[in-house]
């Protein structure tokens, strides 16, 4: 099998293809700090592409309640329960020489869903270690939502008892869709060579005139995001709103000029940032610490890969919630939680600045620029070890640039106030 090179587990593995890389690669920050479930970006989805008969159970876009919840339900501790019994006590991550830019999390020593298909004896060989959910586990999407840790009275409820000192109790919403991974576990599983990854913006297609719906896609995806549609006899999944993608709609943005996808336009918690990244033949994404996604993923490494070790290389990124135990997190998004949750807790002027863009404009932004402004303010914060710090706030201007290098959003620190005068408006406070 052919070796490629995947940064995030920060050494080559095995794959069923050479190595090729689109130009542009799809990629998004989700703040789950800021995650408030409120599912708008999961009905933006459904009301644009999964309403029809046989999509009835489709939700490319989900927001499921962790740790218990899932759709489909227990996707993730499944197959981490399969991927440890194909490598008993070997999943683990070499994070000592973390740092740089192949191996910023240090190295995965366990195996990937690639790699791990080889130990599969099920009754048919495997190219990504996997499983097919049963019409029951597609069921429900949001199934225990917004359940906790240790519910009161009932610390066994759901079989855990995870608690911090400080918390009691714990859970957070994590946003789903699609990573449009680098190297997808769908495609690889494909027997009929229909999955394809667009050399312009890395977005994961299915091409619905080669699929016969053999389903390995569903099964070969470690994330759980192709799905099967009954009244087609094919396989559907996130098209990343490509049409958006590529500028088409005049009505959302000049001609040509990328817009993010619907559930990225919807969030109201302000959790979201799309981009498109550059990439070079060699699958590293090109130096530009001006590109706010590269500035967030690669420059500040405050945003994880989700499941990084399964091997899809994926192209979600997320910050780590602060109060969920640190174990859980660095198994959901792997060695890099300590740093990311440091950075996250007290950012810097910059790091500020750039976190005020999410969901700023619907246009994708390519650039940013940052105008210093004064100091306001002190603010005393508890880092995740208990020691204080100072965080100084400083009323900075970030400006951000569209495709065509055109201004489009232009933001201060300090939200601008405007107190209406009371003998005009009656009803002033
Ligand atoms: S998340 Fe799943 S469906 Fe999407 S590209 Fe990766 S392997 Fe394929
Ligand atoms: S719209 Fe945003 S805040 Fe609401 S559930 Fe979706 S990701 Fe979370």
């Amino acid at each position: 099998m052919p070796k490629v090179f995947n940064w995030q587990v920060g050494r080559a593995m095995d794959y069923p293809f050479e190595e090729k890389h689109p130009r542009w690669q799809f990629a998004f920050v989700f703040n789950t700090n800021r995650c408030i479930g409120c599912q708008t970006c999961t009905m933006a989805c459904k009301s644009t592409w999964t309403f029809s008969k046989g999509q009835e159970y489709m939700w490319w876009n989900n927001v499921e309640s962790k740790p218990y919840g899932g759709y489909p339900q227990n996707w993730d501790s499944k197959l981490l329960a399969m991927l440890e019994a194909a490598n008993p006590r070997g999943q683990v991550w070499d994070a000592s020489a973390a740092g740089g830019v192949a191996k910023p999390y240090g190295t995965f020593k366990g195996q990937t869903v690639f790699e791990a298909a080889a130990h599969n004896v099920g009754p048919e060989p495997q190219v990504a270690l996997g499983y097919l959910p049963t019409d029951a586990e597609w069921r429900h999407p949001n199934i225990h939502e917004d359940t906790a840790t240790g519910a009161k009275g009932r610390p066994d409820q759901y079989g855990g008892t995870a608690q911090l000192p400080e918390h009691r109790v714990w859970f957070f919403h994590l946003a789903r869709l699609c990573n449009h991974c680098t190297y997808p576990g769908c495609l690889a599983s494909c027997p009929r060579q229909a999955i394809y990854k667009r050399p312009e913006d890395g977005i994961v297609l299915i091409d619905q005139e080669r699929c016969r719906g053999y389903r390995k896609c569903v099964e070969g995806c470690p994330y759980k995001k192709a799905m099967y549609r009954g009244t087609t006899h094919t396989s559907e999944k996130c098209v990343g709103c490509f049409p958006r993608l590529e500028g088409k709609d005049d009505t959302l943005g000049p001609n040509g000029v990328p817009i993010e996808t619907r559930c990225m336009s919807a969030c109201v918690g302000k959790i979201r940032l799309q981009g498109l990244v550059e990439v070079g033949p060699d699958g590293m994404w090109k130096d530009d610490p001006t590109n706010p996604l590269y500035f967030l993923i690669r420059e500040r490494q405050v945003a994880l890969p989700l499941y990084p070790q399964f091997g899809t290389e994926p192209n979600g990124f997320y910050i780590p919630p602060r109060w969920v135990p640190r174990n859980y997190l660095v198994q959901m998004f792997g060695p890099g939680v300590d740093h990311a949750i440091e950075e996250y807790s007290c950012p810097d002027r910059k790091l500020l600045a750039v976190l005020q863009l999410f969901r700023a404009q619907r246009q994708i932004l390519f650039r940013f620029e940052i105008k210093e402004g004064p100091k306001v303010a002190e603010v005393p914060v508890r880092m995740p070890d208990g020691k204080m710090k100072v965080q100084e706030i400083f009323n900075d201007t970030v400006i951000g640039y569209n495709k065509r290098d055109e201004e489009v959003v232009r933001l201060t620190i300090e939200e601008p106030t405007f107190e209406r005068p009371r003998e005009q408006h009656v009803n002033s406070i």
